[in-house]
């Protein structure tokens, strides 16, 4: 079965062809400037160059069709015809309270995601235009859709409610949804299958650390806790977001700055994190080499990042009663030995160890825990468009005897 995974985001349309017999990607890409000038297409067929088409793309509708002509186009595509073509399988962002599970697309599912899409107004209406795209130029095939947020609906109402009244919940939805869902998920996974033990019988900290960033406590399977919230802005101080702050500094900058509704929420989200405290940068790699020649800024924002991430490990371990691993993930976790090694640092108390010559790799799956560390500790490359790919295959196979 041959799947494609679109994720489209407000500009953009990221896909991946992947053949699930073998779970094997045959090609992948992305469109970028969706509706501006400059619009590009990059595609890469596997183990050959990327090749760039710059053409104008006004509307995701356009881009899919041009996602689908550079698969089966006879330089460079791997497919000969659309209809080789299985499933699609769709990101979604936000599924609300709506979502629990990865769905296959019905009108009310359409609807379902309309409806989500106060929650998250820059990302939902993108996608579900993908999905629509991809209905009208295969209106046969299936579509499914998996959502960012479905992982993390098991968690118990203690953990996703806010101290603000209960009326905000009901009225509008106003509660901890968590995202990075299929990260979480897919990494936690793999961390059992590299334990030899059942998920099921574990209890995990999942540190998906990239641009944005997220934790999830997984116990037993299933997120009960995590630190992104109602929006992806809360938790961790990330690159350009500033994670938790207390809320009162927003009425204070109101009134201090002048700032309206719009202004805070650009300061917030695009000129705070790492790039707001060090003044310089929100991409890691630029901190660290700052910080090593003695930028003090650059350094105060790896330590603050740090610190929080290990604070939430306390936390969750205190919320699960114990914890059996902690992964790495993302750009962050998966490359930066010397973050993995500050953040760990100071976790003795649970039975932590780093081995400093094993911590020392980029980008693969290993253990770097010491042998008799009781807590072991991952780096594991998140794949979020296989969890999207396979999510898919189980439906169509279910649902659709495909
Ligand atoms: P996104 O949230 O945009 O998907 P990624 O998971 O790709 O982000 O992570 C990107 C971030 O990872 C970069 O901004 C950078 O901070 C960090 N990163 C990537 N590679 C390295 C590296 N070798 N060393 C330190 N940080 C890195």
């Amino acid at each position: 079965m041959k799947v494609l995974v679109v994720n489209c985001g407000s500009s953009s349309i990221k896909y991946q062809l992947i053949n699930m017999d073998g779970e094997r990607v045959l090609a992948k890409g992305l469109i970028e400037r969706i509706g501006m000038e400059g619009s590009v297409l990059k595609h890469t067929p596997e183990g050959k160059y990327t090749v760039d088409i710059n053409t104008d793309v006004p509307s995701h509708a356009v881009g899919i069709k041009l996602v689908v002509q550079a698969l089966t186009n006879k330089d460079y595509g791997v497919i000969k015809d659309m209809r080789e073509i299985d499933a699609v399988g769709h990101r979604v962002v936000h599924g609300g309270e709506l979502f629990s599970d990865s769905v296959l697309v019905t009108p009310d599912v359409l609807k379902g995601i309309e409806a989500c899409a106060e929650l998250a107004p820059l990302h939902n209406p993108p996608n579900l235009h993908g999905i629509q795209a991809c209905m009208k130029l295969m209106p046969d095939v299936p579509q499914v859709v998996v959502f960012d947020t479905a992982f993390h609906q098991s968690m118990p109402p203690e953990a996703y409610m806010y101290g603000l009244p209960y009326e905000l919940y009901v009225k509008y939805g106003v509660r901890r949804y968590g995202f990075h869902g299929s990260s979480h998920k897919y990494v936690a996974g793999v961390a059992a299958e590299m334990l030899g033990r059942s998920v099921n019988d574990l209890c995990l900290i999942t540190c998906h650390l990239g641009n944005g960033a997220s934790i999830a406590a997984v116990k037993h399977g299933k997120s009960i806790d995590t630190s992104m919230g109602y929006t992806p802005l809360d938790g961790l101080v990330m690159g350009t977001r500033s994670g938790s702050v207390d809320p009162a500094i927003i009425p204070f900058l109101m009134e201090k700055e002048n700032m309206n509704i719009q202004q805070i929420d650009d300061y917030l989200n695009r000129r705070s994190g790492v790039l707001g405290i060090s003044g310089l940068s929100s991409d890691f790699r630029d901190l660290e080499s700052a910080a090593g020649r003695g930028d003090e800024r650059s350094q105060l924002a790896i330590d603050m990042f740090a610190y929080r991430v290990k604070k939430y490990i306390g936390a969750y371990t205190a919320a699960m009663g114990g914890v059996d691993a902690i992964i790495f993930t993302a750009g962050l976790g998966e490359n930066s030995a010397s973050m993995r090694a500050k953040i760990c640092e100071g976790l003795e108390y649970l039975g932590t160890a780093v081995d400093d010559v094993k911590n020392h790799i980029r980008g693969k799956a290993q253990e770097i825990s010491t042998e008799d560390s009781k807590v072991k500790i991952f780096v594991i490359p998140t794949n979020e468009e296989l969890v999207i790919a396979r999510d898919t295959a189980n439906i169509c196979r279910r649902i659709i005897k495909l």
